[in-house]
């Protein structure tokens, strides 16, 4: 079984990140909670998609080592999906944020999982896995169209997704993939 885990607000919790970014750059404060919908920071921030391909890129460029985990024992719950399945961490990136997320992975003990970097903006129904863990509703709404198991990372921006089986935690897909149910 082939999972792909997602990394940008999956594994890693990047929204802080961007807030401290938004702070900084435009003198703008907000909460990740305030974000209400994918495109919530370009729109309300007014980003153009080079503006936001190039916060992303100043994040994972300059700034990962502030990205914290999205959950305790990241590295034991990782270990465990990599034990049970063949995992693979699928990040919708521009390139310029590979190095960081690779020493980022590592700085979490998770350099054993290969980092597929896939390009900036696209979903990823079409790869070949046959597990996606996503936080991206668009993406999960693609990945069950297509007969293969979603599980939607809850995140305030995919309350109204209504597919795919929604986790609050990385140990909900262990627990399935052991046959505990969700
Ligand atoms: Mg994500």
């Amino acid at each position: 079984m082939r999972i792909a885990v997602d990394m940008d607000s999956v594994l890693a919790e990047t929204t802080e990140a961007m807030i401290v970014w938004m702070k900084e750059k435009h003198n703008e404060v907000f909460k990740k909670e305030d974000i209400t919908d994918w495109d919530w920071v370009q729109h309300r921030y007014d980003l153009s998609t080079p503006e936001t391909v190039r916060m992303f890129a100043e994040i994972w460029g300059d700034r990962w080592e502030s990205v914290p985990p999205t959950e305790s024992n990241i590295e034991k719950k990782v270990e465990r999906l990599a034990e049970l399945s063949e995992l693979t961490v699928v990040s919708s990136a521009s390139p310029d944020q590979a190095n960081g997320k690779l020493k980022w992975l590592y700085k979490y003990g998770l350099k054993q999982v290969p980092l597929l970097i896939v390009p900036y903006g696209k979903t990823k129904e079409k790869l070949p896995y046959h597990i996606f863990i996503d936080d991206r509703d668009d993406t999960i709404e693609k990945v069950v169209e297509a007969g293969k198991i979603g599980f939607l990372y809850d995140q305030p921006w995919n309350q109204k997704c209504k597919v795919g089986m929604r986790v609050k935690s990385l140990s909900s897909v262990i627990s399935f993939l052991e046959g505990k149910g969700v």
